[in-house]
């Protein structure tokens, strides 16, 4: 039996049980019955991709079985096995769709103590944007089956996460992984997705989602997504042996797809360069399956006894597993990135006043600081708070340590794991010393860091260094739209969404809320030829909505000649695009003629009537879409929100969390521009309503300022 047998029966395989599970459904709820997976408003998303149905209820989940019935062709040519290998993925999302039409929640926690995860939201896929396009994460792998020993499979899954490369999970690598102690969830980027070969379909429904949220892909258009996804999902497939035929079915699906697959199953298994590979010796599999799919890994070495990958970042150290802990909202701790004359740094000089960590007890809250003294021809002092801000994720990358806040309101707790390795106070200093080195070698020549652990001396720099924050921040607040001379373009996000452009200006940071204007003035300084560009603002046309000749000629040239128009201030008249990372997305609320602005964290409803992802997919994809608009948290309280319909009045719907975390910006703002008092507490959130009607009499009661507005539209 060859290749080509092995993926028609898979295929043949999944499709039955597709075929059965939905039928035995139809019978179970009746056709009527609503079929929706949560928190996605691309319905089931491979369907929706390949066959250009939107299914909603259990009777059009069965009517689409002849639609997938149909790609599985039993000729033996190249294009109808890996036609078999996508239905074959169709099919595996039908069989797990089965389970989410009965319960929202299939998935979760077993007795096994495994959290399985199943379908991802569409929230998921966007938080994926940011770290995708800064390389953070430079790929993906499903790893699927049991590798030959648990012990090779925690080694495999490390090596994996040391890189960055965000790992899947599918079947018996899932119970070895556990057995080795490894943290698993989509926070620390290793997800065990299910136990059955049939949960790949989540995988394929993220895979399909990133390709219409971030580059616009239509649903039918089965070219465009393979473009896509070859060009740039870099996702890659590591199949143990046994390999059954389902999963060579599966496989096909993933080569047709642009993902190569790596295994070491030699049963009936042809090789085909760059796309299967054979490979008996699983433990070379990672430099085999990063050579295949072109994945160049960017490392620093640092001199640190512990791991260090963005793969860290989201690890919790709970109290009992922590060492130790400085806490600047108690005892004085700090920051602070500082330019000194050259002449005055000794590079890679680490000084450490006062106590190391070993001579500290267990669970001790200790106060720290930490100083970082650069130096250089081209370096200027608009690029320390750029650089400061860094801090928290150089230090989140540290396996074992967790770091939250900025300036003097930091957290950071080591583990007793990190401690036991050797982890000491120097060892934030060398990682603080390489990364500032390496991200900003075009301007740092020489580094030294400054680490206190006394309480007396901590107390005195503090103080210093809240001047120097003080200051800082007093700078920020004359820069303005206004007063500069230019803008900046960040394109970025082009990597996935090819034809997006971000205009970034002092009072309107990237949407995506990691880019202000400071962060594009320095990328522009440290790579010349990079994402930010220069935008003069020499020509404008309309100021109330932000028309600058130059800003269109940058959008045109930027977008390859996409995009023709936007304005900076305006939501209605040639908004700026989004891509799909966003944090934050606002639609025109009609009844109200205000706005409802929900993020990505928020799950629940709006009084539009839909979800975050639903708005979300109203826009995107660096498209055009008067009355919806992607944009920052910080955006909220710009000066230049909405600027043209009116401004921050306009809004009148926030999920509360949002605005909490926004609120004395928001109600100083709204002093400022519209000389109300405690602006926040006239805006609705989902404690008041999620309906129109009631925010309608919410924002009667509260005499809210848009019922004094001009209609929108
Ligand atoms: Fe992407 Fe815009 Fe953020 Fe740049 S500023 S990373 S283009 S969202
Ligand atoms: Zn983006």
């Amino acid at each position: 039996m060859g290749l080509f047998e092995r993926v028609f029966r898979g295929s043949d395989e999944m499709y039955a049980k597709a075929e059965a599970d939905v039928n035995a459904l139809v019978k179970e709820l009746g056709p009527d019955a609503p079929m929706k997976m949560p928190d996605t408003a691309y319905f089931l998303a491979c369907i929706y991709a390949y066959i250009g149905k939107k299914v909603t209820t259990v009777g059009e989940l069965q009517a689409a079985l002849a639609d997938v019935k149909a790609l599985m062709l039993r000729e033996p040519r190249t294009h109808s096995i890996f036609n078999s290998g996508v239905g074959t993925a169709i099919a595996a999302e039908m069989i797990e769709a089965c389970k989410y039409a009965k319960t929202a929640t299939p998935y979760g926690e077993k007795d096994d103590n495994v959290n399985y995860h199943g379908h991802f939201s569409d929230a998921e896929v966007r938080e994926l944007g940011v770290p995708l396009v800064t390389g953070d994460i430079p790929g993906f792998v499903v790893l699927i089956g049991p590798a030959p020993s648990a012990e090779e499979a925690a080694e495999t899954i490390k090596g994996y996460q040391s890189r960055g490369i965000f790992v899947f999970m599918i079947g018996g690598i899932i119970q070895q992984a556990r057995s080795q102690g490894i943290k698993m969830g989509f926070p620390v980027r290793v997800v065990p997705v299910g136990e059955d070969i049939w949960s790949v379909g989540h995988i394929i429904s993220l895979v399909v989602r990133a390709s219409m949220i971030f580059g616009n892909t239509q649903p039918g258009d089965w070219d465009a997504f393979m473009d896509y996804t070859f060009k740039r999902i870099n996702a890659f497939v590591n199949a143990y042996a046994p390999v059954n035929d389902i999963t060579v079915a599966c496989g096909a699906g993933a080569i047709k797809l642009g993902f190569p697959v790596v295994t070491n199953d030699t049963n009936d298994m042809w090789r085909v360069p760059k796309s299967l590979i054979v490979y008996e010796n699983t433990k070379d599999w990672i430099e085999t399956s990063l050579e295949a799919r072109g994945i160049k890994i960017k490392v620093t070495n640092i001199d640190i006894p512990v791991a260090f990958s963005s793969a860290f970042e989201g690890e919790i150290i709970r109290k009992a597993d922590m060492q130790i802990e400085a806490d600047g909202s108690r005892v004085d701790c700090f920051e602070l990135v500082r330019t000194k004359d050259v002449h005055e740094i000794e590079d890679h000089a680490i000084i450490l006043e006062g106590k190391d960590f070993d001579e500290f007890g267990v669970g001790e809250k200790i106060t720290f600081s930490i100083i970082a003294e650069v130096g250089g021809k081209n370096m200027q002092p608009d690029f320390e708070p750029v650089m400061e801000r860094k801090i928290h994720n150089f230090f989140n990358c540290i396996e074992g340590v967790m770091h939250t806040g900025q300036r003097d309101m930091i957290r950071i707790r080591v583990s007793k794991a990190a401690f036991e390795a050797g982890w000491r106070a120097k060892h934030f200093g060398e990682v603080l010393y390489a990364k500032i080195k390496s991200e900003y070698d075009a301007v740092v020549d020489k580094c030294q860091i400054r680490i206190c652990t006394d309480p007396d001396k901590c107390k005195e720099l503090r103080a210093e260094a809240n001047h120097v924050f003080d200051a800082r921040d007093e700078r920020l607040k004359t820069l303005t739209d206004e007063s500069v001379d230019v803008f900046y373009t960040c394109i970025l996000c082009q990597a996935f969404s090819p034809s997006h452009v971000c205009i970034v200006t002092p009072e309107r940071l990237g949407l995506c809320g990691a880019v202000s204007w400071l962060d594009a003035k320095a990328t522009k300084q440290l790579d010349p030829n990079g994402p930010c560009q220069i935008v003069p603002k020499t020509r404008c046309i309309d100021e109330r909505l932000g028309r600058y000749e130059d800003v269109y000629e940058a959008v045109q040239e930027y977008s390859h000649g996409a995009l023709e128009k936007v304005t900076l201030y305006s939501i209605m008249e040639d908004p700026m695009t989004s891509c799909g990372c966003f944090e934050c997305i606002c639609g025109i609320e009609p009844v109200s003629n205000g706005v409802v602005i929900t993020n990505r964290e928020h799950a629940g409803m709006t009084p539009l009537g839909m979800t975050f992802s639903e708005m979300a997919s109203m826009t995107g994809g660096g498209v055009q879409t008067p009355g919806f608009m992607g944009h920052g948290k910080n955006f909220i309280y710009s000066k230049k929100f909405m600027k043209a319909e009116g401004g921050l009045g306009r809004i009148v719907w926030l999920p509360k969390a949002l605005k909490d975390t926004v609120r004395d910006k928001l109600n100083e703002s709204a002093k400022e521009l519209m000389g109300i008092d405690n602006f926040a507490d006239m805006i609705a959130d989902e404690t008041v309503t999620e309906d129109a009607e009631e925010l309608m009499n919410f924002l009667t009661e509260h005499n809210h300022p848009v019922l004094q507005m001009d209609p929108l539209m």
